[in-house]
């Protein structure tokens, strides 16, 4: 299950990861993450009966965390299978199934967020 993870730098420096794997004992794992001095934003991937668990303790350690019901969403009643979003993909989200229709593996989805512009019925949307 993915958690979006904010963090401020400004009060100090906590190793939040570090922390949260050493005091809940979860193996989180870091999809994708822009930090810079101020603070950064991580996302994350913790097992799905894990994520009460970690989100509660990042919050303690000052972060602001949010459970990600859903990483990318597909509208299935715009997508025509056209399949253009399958190659801009870097996680192979997408594939098609046995019968040329669209199959998503959305767990493996890090919002990188190139598949939106590439949907030409805007069918996909992340974050929600
Ligand atoms: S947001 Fe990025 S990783 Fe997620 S499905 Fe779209 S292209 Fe793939
Ligand atoms: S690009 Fe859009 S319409 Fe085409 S297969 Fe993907 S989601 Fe469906």
């Amino acid at each position: 299950m993915k958690l979006l993870v904010n963090f401020s730098r400004k009060k100090g420096s906590e190793p939040l990861i570090a922390k949260a794997v050493k005091e809940t004992g979860v193996l989180i794992m870091v999809d994708r993450a822009q930090i810079d001095p101020a603070g950064g934003q991580m996302l994350i991937d913790v097992p799905r009966e894990s994520c009460r668990l970690v989100s509660d303790k990042m919050g303690e350690l000052g972060a602001d965390v949010r459970i990600l019901e859903h990483a990318v969403s597909l509208d299935v009643s715009e997508c025509v299978d056209c399949g253009a979003c399958i190659s801009v993909c870097p996680r192979e989200v997408f594939t098609f199934d046995t019968e040329w229709r669209l199959s998503m593996k959305e767990d493996r989805c890090v919002l990188c967020g190139r598949c939106v512009p590439a949907c030409p019925h805007r069918a996909l949307s992340v974050l929600g």
